[in-house]
């Protein structure tokens, strides 16, 4: 047997004594869980330095404080969330009382992305641990820092067969998906979720797909400017532009078009200074292949500000491009970098069209004061989730779902949707003995006429 079948085995085996059920249990692993990243706190700002110059307040503001705000948030509801829920019952069952149990699936697999190493990792292993399942979790290898760390974290201080960490590449998560598993949940690309779909298809096991997308930020005529520009820059270049809900492009009307640039160039600078190279606050580009991928687009439309780049140092400005249209390379694909292409539009019915003949983006975001077009928007085009004059936010609040639509992924998590997610419900009727109707028992004959 390989370790992994190993593994998976061991965990289904802890699974099976049924001491994740116990809820006092689950609450001693969060608690612990808490306490240990508190331990780890500094070998992680460090390991998420190393993996993509993480700013020390981004990796705690947007992966480590996440976390904690998170397991305290589960910690507060867990046990109404685990009460199996009395709903009505119905006459044809008459008299009984009806219930809808949250159990745990059993053995669960999380898949994480390099982007946000830890929190991608362990903010839906919450859910799977306050669900009641044994979890392995495998952190993206692009992020080798932060998977060693977690490792580290995870296997030292939780029992071997309830929570693990596996560490490696694609043969690794491949290993994983060739066993048998209770549930996915997968965070990537679009590319490599229809991978593990195909995989889970094989033994029918049920996924979550949370994947990326190019998410617009829309501007209309009578949104505050100043504040669009500041909050899309805010939400394209934190990161260095590896946020899957990251602004991917912008729509402006065109007649605020030069005013949009204006104030987009002055924020860059507000945030980042006029050497960003030099700033502490602004993170780096993953890889070289991701750098190189990312230069290519620096070739399209008009460079407003930005595009100067440095491949040892793995750095490429925040960038505002212009004149741009959907057949240049920058719109074929996520971009997935601090680059940010800018196209006008005259009328917004023109770009309701476009926009909803492209895939489903995870994220838009939509600038307006008119409170009418926001709720077109909201209505008429298809994406994951967004916000009305920010961008990212709705990720700040732990009841809202979080997930995509069609190819940006489905299944959404977060707060409560977490835990159930992790949880099947089992939708129980207890009856009494007594009394015991006569109707549906054969033969019917003479009984049509009671019905
Ligand atoms: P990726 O799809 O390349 O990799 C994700 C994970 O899949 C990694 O753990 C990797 O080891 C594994 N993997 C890669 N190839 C595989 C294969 N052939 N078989 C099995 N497993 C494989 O994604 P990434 O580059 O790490 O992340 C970037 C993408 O993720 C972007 O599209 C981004 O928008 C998306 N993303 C989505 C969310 C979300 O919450 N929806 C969050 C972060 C990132």
């Amino acid at each position: 047997m390989s370790s992994i079948t190993e593994l998976v085995s061991k965990q289904r085996d802890f699974f099976n004594q049924n001491t994740t059920r116990d809820l006092a249990f689950r609450i001693e692993q969060l608690k612990k869980l808490k306490s240990v990243l508190k331990d780890y706190e500094d070998d992680l700002l460090e390991a998420l330095k190393q993996d993509i110059r993480k700013p020390s307040l981004e990796a705690y503001g947007a992966e480590i404080g996440i976390l904690y705000w998170e397991i305290d948030h589960i910690l507060k509801h867990i046990k109404s969330w685990a009460e199996p829920e009395r709903v009505t019952g119905s006459l044809i069952n008459f008299p009984s009382s009806n219930y809808i149990y949250p159990q745990p699936y059993g053995v669960a697999l999380v898949i994480g992305a390099w982007n946000y190493p830890l929190l991608l990792s362990l903010s839906p292993a919450l859910g799977a641990i306050a669900a009641g399942n044994c979890t392995i979790v495998k952190p993206s290898e692009i992020s080798g820092h932060t998977s060693t760390i977690l490792a580290e974290m995870i296997n030292s201080n939780f029992e071997d067969g309830y929570l693990n960490v596996v560490e490696g590449a694609v043969d690794t998560t491949q290993g994983l998906l060739n066993e048998p598993l209770d549930y996915i949940f997968f965070t990537g690309s679009t590319r490599v979720g229809k991978i593990i779909m195909k995989k889970a298809a094989e033994q029918l096991t049920p996924l979550t797909l949370e994947l990326g997308g190019k998410s617009p930020a829309i501007v209309h005529s009578d949104a505050d400017v100043e504040i669009a520009a500041k909050r899309i820059a805010w939400g394209k270049f934190i990161n260095a532009g590896q946020t899957c809900v990251a602004p991917d492009y912008i729509y402006v009307q065109e007649d605020i078009e030069e005013t949009l640039l204006k104030h987009l160039t002055e924020e860059i600078r507000n945030f980042y200074g006029y050497e960003p190279e030099k700033s502490p606050d602004y993170a780096r580009i993953i890889n070289t292949k991701h750098f190189n991928r990312l230069k290519k687009y620096l070739e399209d439309g008009t460079l407003v500000t930005g595009g100067q780049t440095n491949e040892q140092d793995l750095f490429i400005a925040p960038t505002v491009l212009k004149n741009i249209d959907w057949n240049d390379n920058i719109m074929q694909e996520e971009i997935f970098g601090p680059i940010l292409p800018v196209m006008s539009y005259k009328e917004l019915s023109d770009i309701i069209a476009t926009v909803r003949s492209k895939p489903s983006p995870l994220s838009l975001y939509f600038f307006s004061e008119d409170e009418s077009l926001q709720e077109k928007i909201i209505e008429e085009l298809p994406f994951g989730g967004g916000c009305i004059n920010d961008t990212i936010a709705h990720l700040g609040n732990l009841n809202l779902p979080f997930g995509g639509l069609g190819q940006s992924g489905f299944g959404s998590y977060h707060g409560k949707r977490s835990f159930d997610l992790f949880s099947h419900k089992k939708s129980i009727v207890k009856k009494p003995t007594w009394p015991d109707n006569p109707m549906r028992y054969a033969p019917y004959s003479g009984k049509l006429k009671w019905l």
